[in-house]
């Protein structure tokens, strides 16, 4: 079942947002050659608490695991859910920040990935379409659209420049967890799928592959891979279905 959330629910989430937007502002001026993505793991913990955000990931239970970091940080070829690390960043490295934070029991979830120093160009029109594709996303999640055109849309768009969506994971309705129903795929048919209406909130998140959309999963049990080890980009926003179009509540 997809909540429709009331406006009180959804002004909570617009703080969580703002908190995540405001946590991302201080990280990348904080990310440089020489860095430990701990480090950051730190700097957003304290920023998230000092504007009385609570970091969700810390502690979420997957299965038997606890997730151990108020951050992923995710370099390279990891996709999704890096756990901070004594890592040094080096100069043309690619990270994924993640940050969920929970303000009056309501969540927000997002995601940037940006560049350490000068990044080749390859990885430079990686980060531009996948960050395009979600906007392309948030385009068609209006009232009235079906959630299949947001991962068509999405889909489309990464493929025309020649690269791949991951299969394997996929955003998520977001509320009063961090994790709701739908689930939404970046991939999908125009058309089908659930039929969005006011007041659905929606964590939107393409995971976009340079070469294969196959992964796995490290020895961690958290870091999801690319097979091949080629670079992945991931951005996200938490966005609230309108009339005349979503709003972006991370943005
Ligand atoms: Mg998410």
């Amino acid at each position: 079942m997809i909540v429709l959330r009331s406006e009180d629910e959804i002004s909570s989430m617009r703080s969580a947002g703002k908190i995540i937007k405001a946590t991302f502002e201080v990280l990348r001026k904080r990310v440089a050659p020489g860095v430990r993505t701990v480090e950051l793991d730190t700097v957003a913990r304290q920023e998230i608490l000092k504007l009385n955000g609570i970091p969700a990931f810390k502690g979420i239970r997957v299965g038997s695991r606890s997730y151990p970091a108020n951050i992923c940080a995710s370099v390279n070829e990891v996709v999704v859910h890096g756990i901070p690390s004594e890592r040094v960043l080096r100069e043309g490295d690619i990270l994924s920040i993640d940050i969920g934070v929970k303000f009056r029991e309501y969540y927000a979830d997002a995601a940037i990935t940006v560049g350490v120093g000068r990044i080749s160009e390859e990885a430079n029109e990686l980060l531009s379409v996948t960050e395009t594709s979600l906007a392309k996303g948030i385009e068609k999640a209006t009232v009235g659209s079906r959630l299949g055109d947001v991962s068509a849309e999405i889909q489309k768009y990464v493929e025309d420049h020649g690269f791949s969506v991951v299969r394997d994971l996929v955003g998520h309705g977001i509320g009063s967890a961090l994790w709701e129903d739908p689930q939404i795929p970046n991939y999908g048919k125009p058309g089908t799928g659930p039929r969005l209406a006011a007041g659905m909130v929606l964590a939107i998140e393409p995971m976009v592959n340079a070469g294969t959309y196959e992964v796995e999963t490290l020895a961690d049990g958290w870091a999801v891979v690319t097979c091949d080890r080629k670079l992945s980009a991931h951005f996200e926003h938490t966005i609230v279905i309108r009339e005349g179009g979503a709003e972006i509540l991370t943005a």
